[in-house]
């Protein structure tokens, strides 16, 4: 167990009265902390990535976008718990700091790593689509024995990477348990993302649930509102305006703000997370929540790197 960590899940002490009584907050069950808010340009905000922490322990990480190893530190937390790795689509904005967190993770360690990495199946790339590997395929070009970093796998504690594909094709269409230890659920589904693979994932744990988007294209969102159903806090990817406000290319691999809201709605979320910013979002931030509350009447909290939210 990591001290610092330990510190952050207890961060309130309450002095009551003369008496000096001191009352330490149990851990939360399920708490998010956002990494990464933005997308793939460098306009302030680190890329796709966040750190869920389970009874206080940081557990899983979800994307390793360029920037949030920098984050990491700044939040004063560590992947020294860290054993799960969920990938929603290979993007460099979603998974470009692996090597980095992966070090990050392997000289925090004090023993053995064992990390479970999901993330979707790949694409042979016919035609206009692009080639992307599976995710076992980018962790043995990563950290294979001939892979670019494979020193890393004896530098500072062996590590043991289990990769695991799911299925991304767009029939796959039932949520796929893909953990189950403990208390805590971690399941997932195919989404749509363009030509890109992607996956889109919820983890519950203690009656509570985070359910992640993704990028994610108007193809993909029958499957995003069956996962979601009534998730506590639903992260959602926010690029484009409503039509035409963004470049007509980009509806083919994002949602804009009003069919946020709608399926938000439709899903019965009891909150919402814009994250993924883009400048354009950022600029027109009114219009986006004013897009947004025409369906749907939950919280809605704009993300930034550092943000802290318990579901
Ligand atoms: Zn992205
Ligand atoms: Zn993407």
């Amino acid at each position: 167990m990591c001290v610092m960590i330990r510190r952050l899940a207890l961060p309130i002490w309450l002095f009551l009265g003369s008496s000096s009584l001191l009352f330490a907050r149990a851990p939360a069950p399920l708490e998010l902390l956002v990494l990464g808010s933005g997308g793939p340009g460098a306009a302030g905000r680190a890329a796709s990535s966040y750190l869920i922490f389970i009874d206080g322990d940081a557990r899983i990480l979800v994307d390793a976008g360029p920037g949030s190893f920098a984050r990491l530190g700044e939040a004063k937390a560590s992947l020294s718990d860290t054993d799960i790795v969920l990938l929603t689509h290979l993007h460099i904005d979603h998974v470009g700091e692996i090597p980095g967190l992966f070090k990050a993770r392997a000289v925090s360690a004090s023993g053995p790593i064992v990390f479970n990495v999901w993330g979707p199946t790949g694409s042979p790339g016919k035609g206009e689509d692009a080639y992307f590997p599976s995710t076992r395929e980018l962790l043995r070009l990563l950290f294979g024995p001939k892979g670019a970093f494979a020193y890393l796998n004896d530098f500072a504690a062996p590590i043991t990477l289990h990769g695991h594909d799911i299925p991304a094709s767009f029939e796959h269409a039932a949520p796929l348990e893909i953990l189950k230890q403990d208390g805590l659920r971690v399941t997932a589904i195919a989404g749509h993302h363009g030509d890109a693979p992607s996956v889109i994932y919820r983890i519950e744990h203690s009656g509570k649930s985070v359910t992640f988007s993704g990028d994610i294209d108007a193809q993909g969102l029958p499957a995003l509102r069956s996962i979601a159903k009534s998730t506590d806090l639903l992260v959602f990817n926010t690029v484009v305006l409503d039509p035409p406000g963004s470049p007509a290319i980009l509806y083919s691999l994002h949602t804009p703000p009003h069919a946020i809201g709608e399926l938000a709605k439709d899903a019965g979320v009891h909150g919402l997370l814009l994250s993924h910013i883009s400048p354009a979002i950022d600029a027109n931030r009114d219009a986006v929540l004013a897009s947004i509350r025409q369906s749907y009447a939950g919280p809605v909290t704009v993300a930034k790197d550092g943000l802290r939210l318990q579901p």
